[in-house]
């Protein structure tokens, strides 16, 4: 299979596969189109079960004519199955994907090997960003190890963890006083003067096919098919409707059998344009002034919010939206149930499945898969309150001490778990 050209996505008009974004005749976004007609669909996975242990081994489904060299591979990150979460939530079978298994601990790792390796081949020595904090990591890491210079804008109020990950690399990182939405649109006045190459403005069409890769890996790791219900984060809408692409790739080629899956997204209150449009009917996105502590997810006027809302209507899933109690709740029973410590945006996703599990949006019989997109360790202050640890003097009679006290707090839990 070879990637053909660029194609609207609103009108088919098509373009070269070179850096650029948005159709000259109706403003619609690009995107990758290939050609299908010679692939053999056994082959196809014979190749990809040969393939290198990361999102490489679907190059043939990514915009590259051959398999890129990459210093840094992200992908096969785990799929684990949850069943004391899904125990908890009356579900019967739940699969977590760990995405925060990926080099600079977040989905980003994927889709900006993909916009990198597109930018060397385009002969770009310069790549730059608009970020919500973990694409800023991604892109800083990945430049360092490809050796190209990188600028790194982001919105200044970002945490303090996802600032110092992402300077460590050398990158060229640049604060602005605003929004996420700010700084996007800072970016794209930038991209007409400048010769870099911006992951996700100007390289968006192949930013945007790295999050193929994570569908592909859900049914590879599935053993060659489908789920029945994907929750998925939403900011801008592309890792949502992505992996809706991908699916629907491997579907229409015969590699997986069955049906789409329904997709529910999940938003924060404090900044869901997608859920609001979904919740009134709308089919197009309010922009909105994020306010939230999912900042990786704040982005209050989506790119891709229109095919987000199609994605999710025509699947029958929903798009939901929880509080920042709910998010934090979200993180720890993911942590207590799991083992898996992820950050803010995992907390939606974990809470929205739980609300939606709660709501009894979700039979018992079906095959669960959320994606947690992103690491604990990134935005710690959300797990700081109600958390202290006390210092005792280093004798057993203290130490017996301070256990009696926490097995009486435990049994007073369990009691009124019970009760
Ligand atoms: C960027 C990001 C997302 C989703 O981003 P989209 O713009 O919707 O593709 C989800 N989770 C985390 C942790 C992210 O950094
Ligand atoms: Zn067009």
């Amino acid at each position: 299979m070879a990637p053909k050209s660029l194609s609207c996505r609103e009108c088919g008009t098509a373009y070269p596969l070179e850096a650029r974004y948005v159709c000259e005749q109706c403003f619609g976004p690009l995107e990758v189109a290939y050609d299908h007609s010679a692939l053999d669909p056994a082959e196809a996975k014979r190749k990809i079960q040969a393939g290198p242990a990361g999102i490489w081994r679907y190059a043939d489904f990514l915009p590259f004519a051959e398999r890129p060299r990459d210093p840094l591979e992200p992908g096969l990150t785990p799929l684990l199955r949850a069943d004391r979460l899904g125990e908890r939530l009356g579900l019967g079978e739940l699969w977590i994907k760990n995405d925060a298994a990926n080099p600079t601990h977040s989905f980003k790792d994927r889709v900006v090997a993909v916009a990198l390796a597109k930018a060397r081949e385009l002969g770009f020595g310069t790549v730059a960003c608009a970020s919500t904090g973990n694409l800023a990591n991604a892109v800083a890491a990945h430049a360092a190890a490809a050796g190209l210079d990188s600028y790194v804008f982001v919105p200044a109020d970002l945490e303090e963890q996802k600032l110092l990950a992402t300077g460590v690399y050398g990158t060229r990182l640049v604060g602005v006083r605003g929004t996420y939405d700010d700084v996007n649109r800072l970016c794209t006045e930038l991209c007409e003067t400048r010769p870099w190459a911006f992951v996700n403005v100007n390289l968006r069409p192949y930013y945007s096919e790295g999050s193929k890769t994570l569908a592909y890996e859900t049914v590879e790791q599935l053993g060659w098919s489908l789920p029945d219900r994907i929750v998925c984060p939403i900011a801008s809408g592309s890792l949502f409707t992505k992996i809706g692409k991908g699916l629907e790739e491997w579907l229409e080629l015969g590699l997986v059998a069955g049906e789409l899956p329904a997709f529910d997204g999940a938003q924060a209150n404090g900044c869901s344009p997608v859920a609001e449009a979904y919740a009134n009917g709308w089919e197009t996105c309010r922009p909105q002034r994020p306010e939230t502590i999912a900042k990786s997810l704040a982005i209050g006027n989506p790119a891709d919010g229109v095919y987000a809302l199609e994605l999710a209507r025509r699947t029958r899933g929903a798009i939901e939206s929880v509080s920042d109690t709910e998010i934090r709740a979200g993180i720890r029973l993911l942590a207590e149930t799991t083992g898996i410590f992820t950050e803010t945006a995992g907390g939606v996703t974990t809470a929205v499945l739980a609300k939606l599990a709660e709501a009894g949006a979700i039979d018992r019989d079906e095959r669960v898969v959320a994606i947690i997109t992103g690491e604990g360790l990134k935005t710690l202050d959300a797990v700081r309150e109600g958390f202290r640890i006390e210092a005792i003097e280093p004798t057993l009679e203290a130490l017996e001490a301070e256990i009696g006290a926490a097995e009486a707090v435990g049994a007073g839990a369990s009691q009124a778990e019970s009760g």
